[in-house]
């Protein structure tokens, strides 16, 4: 049967990556979450001290890219792939909420994000895979044979990562993860480079009041029609 890609953007905490590992499991594909490599850049930056509260070294993370390595590995006992940052497993360091709250900007520098698009370019040369993050449908594969974007109201979202952050021990406060989702929201839509938008031939879902099964089922169907017209 032949192979799709599958493109799943939309703000963030909507339950992208629970949806495209779901997809990416049933399909045999490959799943990558863009996000995580924005995220071991800011993390990058973090350790080199070239962003803080009130400070960021655009030109130092510019002129370091270079040495910035990053790949998947994947872990078969959970299911998808860990995120690696030089050779080391970031996987948690990357989730929580400090990085969440400098990866927007890290994001928003173009250098990065070329950097990225190439890479994940090459990893979906081959079909078969499933990418979620912000520009997958609009940047990265524009021709990408299903694209999907998910919404949620701001509480919502909120909430979910507040859940998931507390679940790992984080100690971390409802209003302070709202207020970084909504800051999140604000400069993935705005920057100037590639901001979060919706592709016109993108299928919009709401999930606010679905739940994972019932998302799934509305993707699946999307999915094998997808295949079908290939
Ligand atoms: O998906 P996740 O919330 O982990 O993404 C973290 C951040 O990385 C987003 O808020 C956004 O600023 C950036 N990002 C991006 N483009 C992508 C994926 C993520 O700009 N394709």
């Amino acid at each position: 049967m032949g192979k799709i890609i599958i493109a799943i953007d939309g703000f963030s905490s909507t339950g992208k990556s629970t949806l495209a590992k779901q997809i990416a499991k049933h399909l045999g594909y490959v799943y990558v979450d863009t996000g995580a490599m924005y995220r071991a850049v800011a993390l990058y930056a973090m350790q080199n001290n070239y962003i803080g509260t009130d400070f960021f070294d655009k030109e130092k993370l510019i002129n370091s890219l270079p040495s910035i390595r990053l790949h998947f590995v994947f872990n078969s006992e959970l299911g998808f792939a860990e995120m690696y940052l030089n050779d080391v497993n970031v996987e948690t360091k990357i989730r929580t909420l400090e990085v969440s709250s400098f990866v927007s900007a890290v994001a928003a520098i173009s250098e990065v994000r070329s950097k990225l698009v190439e890479q994940q370019q090459e990893m979906g040369a081959a079909k078969g895979i499933v990418m979620d993050g912000r520009d997958i449908g609009t940047v990265v594969f524009p021709k990408a044979e299903l694209k999907i974007f998910m919404t949620a109201g701001a509480d919502t979202r909120a909430q979910r990562r507040f859940d998931e952050l507390q679940a790992k021990g984080d100690l971390v406060s409802y209003e302070e993860v709202l207020k970084n989702v909504v800051e999140r929201d604000y400069i993935d839509t705005h920057r100037d480079d590639s901001p979060l938008v919706i592709a016109d031939d993108a299928v919009e879902i709401d999930n606010s009041y679905l739940d994972r099964k019932e998302q799934f089922d509305v993707v699946l169907e999307l999915v094998n029609e997808a295949i079908n017209t290939l």
